[in-house]
């Protein structure tokens, strides 16, 4: 009925208990019909205003991450907007749509037969429609202002009540667990708490990787750190050109630790910037079958993190496209309370950079790790006063996650100096890391994420500022030091 004359505009407003109309549109995947797919499933509707809208384009991948995590379920979605057939296969692309079919509407005839209000500029509303499997509308929401995306918590309620029509036990909060939980690897046996956890540094230059006899001590690759244990464990925290190095190493431990299957672990990335993911396409683990990796992040940018990573191993710019990587990788957006994660438990806060970043807090045996790179402080300290510089200038949401960390691993890109020329660039100063970790009582501070401009001089004398303001703050013990590709830290 969707090509149908606009009769239906008079329509009221559906209501709960109302039959749905059985339409039949074209979508990503074909033709859409309503009446077939009730056959054999219920069918979430989701109306949005347009394609490549900033809202669409963050909620998208978020509502169908929510279903994702909602179990084995018997549930369509169905996006639905005015744009073209071509239009909506390019964004489905681009954001990295998996299982959501887009639904063309494009004279609103859709949208009109359930009652949906349209503006005079032929834009729909964003609203939320459930349809059990015999075509029984069981919810409606619209939302008061379409710029706004819609309720989380509203769409959590819908999800779930679907997981009990399959059988789910009911309660939110026992799903909202289960989803903290969900981001696992699936292991044969869960590993145990290990008595040793090692970070060992890969890369820890900024921007750009660096070579030359100016940066022999301190290292040119950019970003990644991994953090392992005797008893198994593997997180990465960032994809820089360290990465290269780090897959090496895996591989070669892989092959000297006997009837170990394959190497299994998270990459947790900060943000999407190219010297946060430009070392993965070189990772060799992940051409190997056998291997697996979960990989994580907030999804804080408009293109999920499988497409930013698909987008740079494009063949115009790579060889080996990430659909054709032998190892298993798994993607989540990273936006529901943390993750569980073998016995370790994540937790993240967005910072101030360009695109925003996300600082992580790992627990894992009585350690905490907190990985804190690119981002700045809210506002220019005005000089450094006696005492450590307060929630103006330090965002509080980092000093609350790196509470008590064993190791801080910090942005400290810039001298005071530099970071006053630096405004809005994402990036921090060692003195204002070393007030940081003071305020939120951190045992050993690491200056992370150096700048390519800087030689092996300069970054340490931007370490020993931060010692001295340490000192100057009555904190002369804090260790700190300045991170260097290949240093190993026991934590
Ligand atoms: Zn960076
Ligand atoms: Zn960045």
């Amino acid at each position: 009925m969707t090509q149908q004359s606009d009769s239906t505009s008079e329509n009221s407003l559906v209501k709960v208990g109302d039959k749905t109309p059985l339409w039949t549109a074209p979508g990503t995947e074909g033709e859409v019909r309503l009446a077939e797919i009730l056959q054999s499933q219920a069918v979430l509707l989701i109306f949005y205003p347009a394609d490549w809208s900033d809202v669409c384009s963050d909620e998208l991948p978020l509502l169908e991450e929510l279903v994702k995590l909602a179990g084995n379920l018997k549930l369509k979605t169905l996006a639905i907007s005015t744009d073209s057939l071509f239009c909506h296969r390019a964004f489905a692309g681009e954001i990295g749509l998996q299982r959501t079919v887009l639904v063309s509407d494009t004279r609103n005839a859709i949208c009109r037969s359930y009652g949906l209000p349209v503006d005079e500029d032929g834009f729909g509303p964003r609203a939320t429609i459930l349809i059990d499997q015999t075509g029984i509308v069981r919810r409606v929401s619209v939302e008061p202002d379409r710029e706004q995306p819609r309720s989380l918590v509203a769409v959590e309620e819908l999800v779930q009540q679907v997981r009990e029509w399959n059988g789910y036990p009911p309660g939110l909060e026992k799903w909202r667990e289960e989803r903290r939980h969900a981001m696992q690897l699936s292991r044969r046996q869960p590993l145990a708490t290990p008595t040793r956890l090692q970070l060992r540094f890969w890369g820890t230059r900024g921007s750009i990787p660096v070579s030359g006899l100016s940066y022999v001590r301190y290292g040119g690759n950019t970003s990644c750190v991994s953090l392992t244990s005797d008893t198994g464990h593997l997180f990465i925290f960032d994809c820089g050109s360290g990465a290269r190095e780090l897959g090496q190493y895996l591989l070669e431990t892989a092959k000297g630790a006997p009837g170990k299957q394959g190497i299994d672990g998270y990459i947790i990335l900060s943000h999407t910037h190219w010297d946060h993911i430009q070392g993965f396409p070189f990772f060799a683990p992940v051409f190997q079958p056998g291997n697996r990796f979960n990989i994580l992040g907030w999804s804080n940018c408009s293109q999920t993190l499988a497409s930013v990573l698909a987008g740079q191993m494009e063949k115009i710019y790579f060889p080996v496209s990430l659909d054709a990587l032998a190892s298993e990788l798994n993607f989540y957006a990273l936006q529901f309370n943390g993750a569980e994660l073998d016995g370790a438990k994540l937790t993240g806060r967005l910072l101030k950079h360009p695109l925003p970043s996300t600082a992580y807090r790992l627990e894992l045996a009585g350690k905490v790790l907190v990985y804190a790179t690119d981002h700045e402080p809210h506002a220019l300290p005005q000089g450094l006063p006696p005492a450590p510089l307060g929630d103006d200038v330090i965002d509080p949401k980092l000093v609350q996650l790196a509470a008590g960390a064993d190791i801080l691993i910090h942005d400290a890109q810039y001298s005071l100096a530099e970071l006053a020329e630096k405004v809005g660039w994402g990036h921090n100063a060692g003195e204002i890391a070393v007030d940081t970790a003071i305020r939120a009582g951190v045992k050993h501070l690491v200056l992370f994420h150096h700048d390519p401009a800087h030689d092996d001089r300069k970054i340490a004398t931007i370490l020993q500022a931060a010692h001295w303001r340490a000192e100057a703050l009555g904190h002369p013990n804090l260790r700190i030091t300045a991170a260097s590709d290949g240093m190993a830290l026991d934590l």
